[in-house]
């Protein structure tokens, strides 16, 4: 049951979502969002922020050497970003679903980069792609205590 779930954390992921300074300078910010709240997602983190350099490409420290790293430093750089993390059982694989393929011309309609995006360098939003990165990259981006942990009173009527 619900009850007898809900403290074992172990079953419970974490992504970090981010919407990306084109989102943000796009007004796309409460329509992102929402499509995580309204799939029933649990919001536990969500602050507007200036990324520095040096933090992009610690987030981003996979993708150095690739051709596209420099501009996509500058372009996370560029402008505020809208920094979450969304927490539920599945949440990982189930937020990149909702986000579509990294090159919006190939995300499907109904995804937010297959609705909202039409290149790669501007595809609006970020979500971890393991559960490992989500913990990694939510610790990357939140400091200790601006997590909130809280129960919704929605989740008996999201999870039997
Ligand atoms: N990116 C890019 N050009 C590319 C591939 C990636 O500008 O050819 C950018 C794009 O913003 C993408 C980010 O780098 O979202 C991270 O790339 P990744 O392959 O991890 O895609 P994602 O996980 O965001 O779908
Ligand atoms: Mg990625």
């Amino acid at each position: 049951s619900y009850a007898s779930r809900k403290n074992l954390s172990e079953q419970v992921d974490q992504t970090y979502i981010m919407v990306k300074p084109d989102g943000v300078q796009r007004g796309l910010v409460g329509e992102i969002i929402s499509r995580f709240e309204r799939k029933g997602f649990k919001l536990t983190g969500l602050k507007l922020f200036q990324c520095p350099k040096e933090l992009a490409e610690e987030h981003y420290k996979d993708l150095k050497g690739k051709p596209f790293y420099p501009t996509l430093i500058d372009y996370i750089t560029s402008g505020p970003v809208v920094c979450m993390v969304w927490e539920g059982v599945g949440v990982v694989a189930s937020a990149r679903k909702l986000i579509g393929s990294t090159n919006p011309l190939q995300a499907e309609p109904g995804t937010i980069r297959g609705d909202l995006a039409v290149q790669t360098g501007r595809n609006v939003v970020h979500g971890s792609d393991s559960p490992e990165n989500g913990r990694r990259e939510a610790a990357l981006w939140f400091k200790e205590g601006e997590l909130c942990e809280w129960t919704p009173a929605q989740a008996p009527w999201l999870m039997e």
